[in-house]
């Protein structure tokens, strides 16, 4: 039966026993926003010849699909700011048949008026936005950019069907009172809303760990207005969950609780640089083996390079920042 065959693929592993089910796909650099937390105040922009084309990365898809990925998301920079990307959605559908389970992406909004009824079509799974204030003004502070159209793309993907989840990123002395505002919104349209805590991936490196709002800190304050009971049976997304008045709400905790002991995720770059962590120092330079890959000895040959490569990913988060070690890359580029 396909299904038994689906489940027994083997999947590229770590040394420490994490099998490889996720893969984030960048599929540019660039941003319309310029949220406080993650872009750089001069960013340099990929050339278009250094981004891999959606050919390209197509068969970069299906090469790990073989190799046990089951879950694909398509991230940025904005991905909706790349022209073709419905149509890349819609072209890995086909990678259904192989094993591929779930086809998502993560976006800051501000096109998805536009284009919530396409992607729909196209088959994409699900849509997480980034939302991180309800006050305009704020919201102008953190992203350079305005809010309704933000809240007009959120309701176009209600109307047409398209699962939804919201992100919030939260800054201490910036929008951590938005806390119960946006859990307040989220339950009133019925959202998923996940909150998560600030990682040192902005491009000016200008994190520090008193700008962290803590998951303690955001169980206070929900449990000043709300019931709020932790969620027994958790998933294996990095979220903890939270019953809060009946509605879920996740925490994404990475400097508080990392999640990194059962990671299944590994990342590709609009430039093809593959990274086997969020926080890895190293990634590995792939553009020309990616744009290879047709034939099986190329395949054969990117395997084992991968192999090696995820084989020695560090335990996470707290492993690597005790090491210090300076590297370029910000959340832009990877795209979270
Ligand atoms: N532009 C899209 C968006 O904003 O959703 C996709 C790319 S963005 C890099 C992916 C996610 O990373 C967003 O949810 C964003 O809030 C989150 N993010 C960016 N910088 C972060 C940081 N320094 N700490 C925590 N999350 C961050
Ligand atoms: Fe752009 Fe997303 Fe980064 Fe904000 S978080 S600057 S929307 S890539």
């Amino acid at each position: 039966m396909t299904v038994s065959m689906v489940e027994t693929r083997a999947a590229f592993i770590d040394q420490f026993g994490r099998s490889k089910r996720k893969l984030r796909i960048s599929v540019t650099d660039r941003c319309n926003f310029k949220c406080v937390y993650c872009m750089p105040e001069h960013p340099e922009w990929m050339k278009k010849h250094q981004i891999l084309s959606f050919e390209a990365l197509f068969q970069f898809c299906q090469f790990m699909v073989q190799n046990g990925i089951e879950y694909i998301r398509i991230t940025g920079g904005e991905p909706l700011m790349r022209q073709g990307v419905v149509h890349f959605v819609a072209e890995l559908q086909k990678l259904k048949k192989i094993g591929l389970k779930q086809i998502s992406m993560t976006s800051n909004g501000h096109y998805l008026k536009k284009y919530a009824q396409d992607l729909k079509r196209a088959g994409l799974d699900s849509i997480n936005v980034s939302l991180d204030s309800l006050d305009a003004i704020q919201f102008f502070q953190l992203t350079q950019k305005q809010l309704a159209p933000v809240l007009e793309g959120i309701q176009a993907a209600l109307a047409v069907g398209l699962p939804l989840k919201i992100n919030s990123v939260l800054i201490q002395g910036q929008n951590h009172e938005q806390i119960i505002p946006l859990v307040q919104w989220a339950k009133d349209l019925a959202i998923p809303l996940r909150f998560i805590e600030f990682m040192p991936l902005d491009g000016d490196r200008h994190w520090n760990a008193e700008h962290v709002v803590s998951e303690q800190q955001i169980l206070d304050t929900l449990a000043s207005k709300f019931n709020v009971q932790a969620i027994q049976e958790q998933s294996r997304s990095p979220a903890r969950q939270y019953w809060v008045d009946g509605h879920q709400i996740g925490i994404i905790s990475t400097i508080t609780h990392a999640f990194c002991g059962e990671c299944d995720r590994l990342r590709l770059t609009a430039q093809g640089e593959f990274y086997n962590c969020l926080f890895a120092t190293q990634g590995q330079a792939l553009k020309t083996e990616i744009e290879q890959l047709q034939t099986k000895q190329n395949a054969s040959l990117l395997k084992q390079k991968l192999e090696s490569y995820i084989w020695n990913k560090k335990a996470g988060f707290h492993a690597i920042q005790a090491q210090q070690t300076y590297r370029k890359i910000s959340m832009h580029m990877i795209g979270g």
